[in-house]
């Protein structure tokens, strides 16, 4: 069973009481939108639910930890499927293990047919059937038209669960189809709290909560990854060097967001302001906003195609030196 944060439980709480056979679970990154939507799910199919949720005990509870829950369909890329420990259906599996394709990082419509199989052909438990799909943005087009006209005329027995960072991606259409619920921030006291149960030591807590933008997920993202709060304090003043610090050990996309951050911090110190993921010591003065704008933009220009990195230690090695130019100037 998945223990929530706090927040998070209360959410749970919150939703259980109210009806609705699709939800949209929205709300910024590092909320923690997975953890509440398969929490819903198994409190949903649950033989003996609580106010509080699944029970944890009973045979359905147990089909959902195992990942195998005759009620049950999980819909997420196939990369966040292998990431998480989700089943491949065997058709997919055997794609990817004879090399004839990678795995998805979409949604895929083959994916949303199967589940609609499911959703069709076979009958349900007493609970009915759960389809929760994470993240919802990730949808191509094809298989959220697909999705529009299924939650349009819904099979009769079935519940859906969408997830998502990323609202506004979806087609307005979906939206509109299902009830929304937008997790809010936790606050700073509540989040550091739930970071110690998880252990990380207050020190990290504290600095890895503010590099990640307060989004406590994200910061135990960082923590699990290696990171410190020495490593994050002393990265400005690394680059500032042309050395990587801990971004050699990170991949293209956590370069690129952390170096976002970095000259977000920056070019609010050229202006002025305070920074909001570094603190003020740790920064090398800032020069000239003109030069860090441009860096900005660049970065920017980048996010698209980071993914698709071929050459990831000369990406670096060019972020790297990018970062250096823009701090010196
Ligand atoms: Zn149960």
């Amino acid at each position: 069973m998945i223990t929530l944060a706090p927040w998070l439980q209360a959410s749970l709480e919150n939703l259980l009481t109210r009806p609705g056979h699709a939800w949209l679970i929205q709300g910024s990154t590092g909320l923690g939108q997975y953890d509440l939507a398969l929490a819903l799910a198994q409190s949903w199919l649950c033989q003996a639910p609580t106010p509080q949720g699944a029970c944890g005990k009973c045979a359905s509870c147990h089909g959902t930890a195992v990942r195998v829950h005759a009620d049950f369909r999980m819909l997420m890329p196939e990369t966040e499927m292998i990431e998480r420990a989700w089943p491949l259906s065997e058709k997919a599996q055997k794609e990817i293990d004879d090399k004839k394709r990678k795995p998805s990082r979409e949604i895929r419509v083959d994916s949303l047919r199967e589940m609609l199989e499911f959703c069709h052909l076979t009958r349900s438990g007493e609970r009915g059937k759960v389809v929760m799909i994470y993240p919802a943005e990730q949808m191509n087009t094809v298989t959220a038209h697909t999705l529009l006209k299924t939650l349009e005329e819904p099979p009769a027995d079935t519940r859906f669960i969408l997830a998502t960072a990323a609202a506004d991606a979806l087609l307005p259409t979906i939206r509109s189809r299902c009830l929304v619920y937008t997790l809010r921030w936790p606050d700073a006291g509540s989040a550091l709290a739930w970071l110690s149960e998880q252990g990380l030591p207050g020190p990290d807590a504290a600095v890895l909560l503010r590099a990640a933008g307060g989004r406590a997920h994200d910061a135990l993202v960082y923590f699990n990854e290696g990171m410190k709060a020495k490593d994050w304090a002393s990265l400005p003043k690394l680059l500032l060097r042309g050395e990587a610090g801990l971004l050699g050990e990170a991949t293209p996309a956590m370069v690129l967001s952390v170096l976002q951050k970095l000259c977000h911090d920056m070019q609010a110190l050229a202006c002025g302001g305070l920074p909001r993921y570094f603190e003020v010591a740790d920064l090398p003065a800032a020069k000239n906003f003109n030069t860090l704008s441009q860096w900005s933009r660049e970065l920017m220009d980048s996010a698209p195609s980071i993914d698709h990195t071929f050459n990831a230690g000369l990406l670096l090695q060019a972020f790297v030196s990018r970062a250096q130019r823009a701090m010196t100037a």
